[in-house]
Formats: structure tokens, C-alpha cells, sequence
């Protein structure tokens, strides 16, 4: 073909295949897009809980079940969602073939359980579209260079579609879930939250990392780099019109917002705060050999501090003997503690977003125990039982009285 057609990229998530009614659905959605005339490149997740089931059944099997076996496992799960779905599709009379992470060409480095995409080659499905097919890949998981399985870390389907997309020079990537779009705070938590309609590449980041679960924060760096469009939108909406931007959100280059203005709340619970006396190396080091990726790295005066978010952390026991064997009393380990976000581009011009949140958590009993900024993001580290009420307060405070600090 002189000039293929555009392609779109489809992710779909665990909800909105959580059993084979809404598989096929699903499947009547993709035929819808490829109708419009369209190149269909749909990543799926596990079905439902399947993840959180698989993760189970293993630690039922072992405490600490190695790392590498962990992936054997996890990747079945997107295994079933895109076989089922591509006999779906096929089903209401479209062409479809589906591919495991590793057959449309992710490769990761090896770090198990929460590996890291470093290419993506895409021949095969390159050649499957241009015969026409739909292709359906099973999202969160990938191939090492010494040609093992791995997956990209909880919620790494997005980083599949957001990186194939990258790859196919897409013309826009869509996230499809239960939820239309990214909210200013998790709604089950705060029944006032808004959606957001637009969102940066950065901001979007910066809300993944603070522990908001619309996006994944791999995911937009793929985006960002190649400038391409993700639409986060209910699988159940209508599909884009001629202005995708009118539902959902759209995480694009955007430009500046007033400064000081926040537009979202973030919270992680049960994050691990690491709490080391003497040189960082050894420490770090430690982390590296087991595969743990920490964050906030602060080293100061002869103390290292990082938190370490228990989504990945599968063998934390084993981890923890490490730690102490290796670092005895020189290592303290925080527990009970969530981190809870503010995020918005600018909003550390001045501190009097820092001072005003402080103020709002320990009105409401949740005096922070730390505190770490960026240009995009202040986190407060607070009892994880007080997480969402903090969550409350500071939307209340920064989004609800709808006040914009400016500097
Ligand atoms: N099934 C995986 C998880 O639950 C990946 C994903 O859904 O994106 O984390
Ligand atoms: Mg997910």
C-alpha cells in the first residue's frame, strides 16, 4: 500500500475485560474503529483480578517466590485476555491475530517483575497490518536480551501501548477503562473530584508517580519523546468525534498553567521509608542487585533517605534480611507511612503551597512526618491511616475553594 492509514492504538484495561461479556465489547468497539477506516493495534490487560490472583497463588506457594518465576506467571494473564479477545474480534467478522509482549518486539532489560522497555521492535506487527489485520497484544510484559520473560510492573500495559505507539508512529493512543478520564483525585475518595480535560506530559507523570492509577508513568515518557497524544476515556464512551479532546483527558504538550495552580491530588499508601546513616554506595547497591527501585533519593550530610513503594516489592521479607545483614543498625526502615501529592506545573514557585498543605494535613490529624518537592509535585509523608482524609483535605483546600496561589 502507497499511503497506509493512520493507526490508533487502543489499550483496554482489566475492568473492561474483566469476563467474556465485556470482552466482546470490546471487540464490538474495536470493529467500530477499524469501520472508520483505521490501523487497530489493541493492548489488553489480565482479565479483572487476575494479577492480583496469580500474585497469590504464588505467595501461597513461596514467601519470596523468585523473581524471574513471578514473570513466567504474570504473563499468563495478558495471554488469555488477547487470545480471547482476537477470537472475539474474529467472532464478529474482523481479521485479527494476537502477539505476546515478546512476539511484537518489547524488549526490556532484565530486571524481572518490573523491567524496563529499552526497545521496541515492531516488525511482525507492522507486517500484520499491512495485511490488513487487527493486532492484539498482550500488554505488561516483554523479552530481556538473554531472551527471557518479563513484565513492566504493576499497571505496565499502558507502557506497552503508549511505547508501541511510540514505535508505530501512531496517531494518537487511547486508554480505555472504567473510568473516563484522569480525575483531580481518586473519586471513590473524593466524591467532589474533577475531571481534569487537559493534562502536560509532566503532570501526568508526576500524578502516576505520586500513586495516581489512571496512567502509568513509564507510559508517558514514550509519549512525551515522540509527542504523541494519549486520550484516557470510559471504554463505554462514545468513540473520539472529531474532537477527541471533548471527553475524556488528554495528556498532550501543553501550554504553562498559572503558576501556583495545582490540579491534582495523589496518594500511595504503605510505602517503605529507608533511613540509612554512612555512604550511600553500599546501600544503593544492595537495591540494585535485588531489582528494587526506590524514589526521593535524598543524601545529606552522611544520612541516605529514599521511599520505596511496596507495588513491586514482592520478596520484601527477603529484602529486608539483606538490608539488615548488610547494614545492621545503620539502616532504619519506616513503616506505616503513605505519601500524598499535590501536583500541578509551577506550583513550588513560591512555598506557600507547601505551607498551606502542611497546615490543612495537620488540621485534620495527619501531621507530616516529611516532605519532598519538585517543580511538579509536593509530597507529604503522613500515617497511612489518615491517608484519606489528608486526600480530602488537600483537594478541598487547593482544588475545591478553586483558589490559585500566586506567587
Ligand atoms: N495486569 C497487570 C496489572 O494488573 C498490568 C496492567 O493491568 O496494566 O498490573
Ligand atoms: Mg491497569
Amino acid at each position: 500500500m502507497l499511503y497506509p492509514m493512520a493507526v490508533i492504538v487502543q489499550k483496554y484495561g482489566g475492568s473492561s475485560v474483566a469476563d467474556v461479556k465485556k470482552l466482546q465489547q470490546v471487540a464490538e468497539r474495536v470493529m467500530r474503529t477499524r469501520q472508520q477506516g483505521h490501523d487497530v493495534v489493541v493492548v489488553v490487560s489480565a482479565m479483572g483480578d487476575t494479577t492480583d490472583e496469580l500474585l497469590g497463588m504464588a505467595k501461597q506457594v513461596s514467601p519470596n517466590p523468585a523473581r524471574r518465576e513471578l514473570d513466567m506467571l504474570l504473563s499468563a494473564g495478558e495471554r488469555i485476555s488477547m487470545a480471547l479477545l482476537s477470537m472475539a474480534i474474529r467472532e464478529l467478522g474482523g481479521d485479527a491475530i494476537s502477539f505476546t509482549g515478546s512476539q511484537s518486539g518489547i524488549i526490556t532489560n532484565d530486571r524481572h517483575v518490573d523491567a524496563r522497555i529499552i526497545e521496541v521492535r515492531p516488525f511482525r506487527v507492522q507486517d500484520e497490518l499491512a495485511r490488513g489485520k487487527i493486532v492484539v497484544i498482550a500488554g505488561f510484559q516483554g523479552v530481556s536480551y538473554k531472551k527471557e520473560v518479563t513484565t513492566l510492573g504493576r499497571g505496565g500495559s499502558d507502557t506497552t501501548a503508549v511505547a508501541m505507539a511510540a514505535a508505530l508512529d501512531a496517531e494518537f493512543c487511547e486508554i480505555c477503562s472504567d473510568v473516563d478520564g484522569v480525575y483531580s483525585a481518586d473519586p471513590r475518595v473524593v466524591p467532589a473530584a474533577r475531571r481534569i480535560a487537559t493534562l502536560s506530559y509532566e503532570e501526568t507523570q508526576e500524578m502516576a508517580e505520586a500513586g495516581a492509577k489512571v496512567l502509568n508513568a513509564q507510559a508517558v515518557e514514550f509519549a512525551k519523546e515522540k509527542g504523541i497524544a494519549i486520550y484516557a476515556r470510559a471504554t463505554r464512551g462514545p468513540l473520539p468525534g472529531p474532537d477527541p479532546s471533548s471527553d475524556g483527558t488528554v495528556v498532550r504538550k501543553s501550554p504553562p498553567r498559572m503558576p501556583g495552580t495545582v490540579v491534582g491530588v495523589a496518594s500511595e499508601k504503605d510505602v517503605l521509608i529507608l533511613d540509612a546513616e554512612g555512604p550511600a554506595a553500599d546501600l544503593l547497591a544492595l537495591l540494585d542487585e535485588r531489582g528494587v527501585s526506590g524514589k526521593q533519593l535524598h543524601v545529606y550530610a552522611g544520612r541516605t533517605t529514599l521511599a520505596l513503594s511496596r507495588e513491586n516489592l514482592h520478596n520484601e521479607a527477603q529484602v529486608r534480611e539483606a538490608l539488615t545483614a548488610t547494614l545492621g543498625s545503620r539502616v532504619r526502615l519506616g513503616d506505616g507511612l503513605a505519601a500524598v501529592s499535590v501536583v500541578g506545573a509551577g506550583i513550588n514557585a513560591t512555598y506557600a503551597n507547601v505551607r498551606a498543605g502542611s497546615e490543612v494535613l495537620s488540621a485534620v490529624g495527619a501531621t507530616p512526618s516529611g516532605i519532598s518537592t519538585s517543580s511538579f509535585r509536593i509530597t507529604w509523608m503522613i500515617p497511612t491511616n489518615r491517608t484519606e482524609d489528608a486526600v480530602r483535605a488537600l483537594h478541598g483546600r487547593f482544588i475545591e475553594a478553586e483558589q490559585p496561589l500566586l506567587p
